[in-house]
């Protein structure tokens, strides 16, 4: 209900991200650079909008750590090391593969103090400064989103983290349990409860293949990688053995995710060290996944990434 409101009231532009870009005109002229963000009341939180139907966003590798906020106390508050670069990264290679920008959302709080993948209570432990960045957070990228679908019918989120786990591979969330996934691929396209328990529920409704290929296919996002050099699960080659660790997904693409609402269809990225800590891999990460968009946008949601829907 408090993220509701929140919502409503950024709606209103009661309250925002706070100040505008430097340049409106950025988009139009295709940069790898990062443009002026709009950044949030509390300073928190930045936000670099585009015009691509993708919304990234970046919860966990926030550096800044604000004397007056305590911190937590209970949950996970380990930093997702090089997620905030990775994600540079993949604007900058959507930027330079299609000519425009995805919307870019960034919380530089640290996961000490606020995790914004994380219910509100457990996220921010009811200090106000926490629960004001955490609103803020969500708010910006209801924003990216609603600036999508204002220009689209659908849309992508990504929710960019990184994982240890000793399988060096993506870990593709789409709030789908193991259980889930070791399902045949009649059973996925067939009954349609799985896919409504999955962040890309309309996704799974829209394309053409069947669910199990929008999952685990050659084109799905997990497939596609795989082709392109980066091993991920799900996908054709990649399963989940019994017991092995597997992030689903969490709070973010269940809220900005199709699951519950019409809304874009959301994914979370756990990425594994060997693509993400470097320059040299992020940018090869990066490539890979544009590259995937590209096919995954044309496959599933019949949209070329290289039309610009407003003509710029
Ligand atoms: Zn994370």
């Amino acid at each position: 209900m408090t993220r509701l409101l929140f919502i409503l009231l950024t709606g209103c532009g009661l309250i925002g991200c706070g100040q505008r870009a430097a340049s409106p005109t950025t988009e139009t002229a295709p940069s790898t650079a990062l443009s002026a963000p709009q950044v949030s009341t509390s300073g928190y939180i930045k936000y670099w909008p585009g015009t691509l139907p993708i919304v990234i966003s970046v919860p966990h590798d926030g550096a800044i750590m604000p004397p007056e906020i305590p911190d937590r106390t209970e949950g996970v508050t380990v930093r997702d090391t090089y997620s905030r670069a990775l994600a540079e990264a993949i604007r900058a290679a959507l930027i330079k593969k299609f000519g425009r920008a995805p919307h870019l959302i960034v919380c530089e709080i640290s996961r000490k103090k606020v995790d914004c993948n994380r219910e509100l209570a457990v996220a921010t432990q009811g200090h106000p400064k926490a629960i004001q960045a955490w609103q803020e957070y969500h708010g910006c990228i209801d924003r990216a989103e609603q600036s999508v679908l204002a220009q689209t019918p659908h849309g992508l989120y990504l929710d960019i983290h990184s994982h240890g786990h000793p399988n060096k591979r993506i870990e593709i969330g789409y709030l789908l349990k193991p259980a889930d996934l070791k399902l045949t691929d009649h059973e996925l396209d067939t009954d349609a409860t799985v896919r409504a328990r999955s962040s890309i529920r309309q996704l799974g409704r829209l394309t053409p293949t069947g669910f199990a290929e929008l999952v685990r296919g050659q084109t799905s996002l997990g497939g596609l990688l795989e082709a392109r050099g980066l091993a991920a699960v799900p996908s054709p080659k990649q399963t989940l053995a019994a017991g092995e660790p597997y992030f689903n997904g969490a709070y973010d693409i269940a809220a900005h995710g199709s699951r519950d609402k019409a809304q874009l269809d959301g994914i979370q990225l756990e990425v594994p060290v060997q693509m993400r800590d470097t320059t040299e891999h992020r940018a090869a990460t990066a490539l890979a996944l544009a590259d995937a968009l590209e096919v995954y946008f044309e496959r599933h949601f019949r949209m070329k990434l290289t039309t610009d829907p407003v003509g710029r």
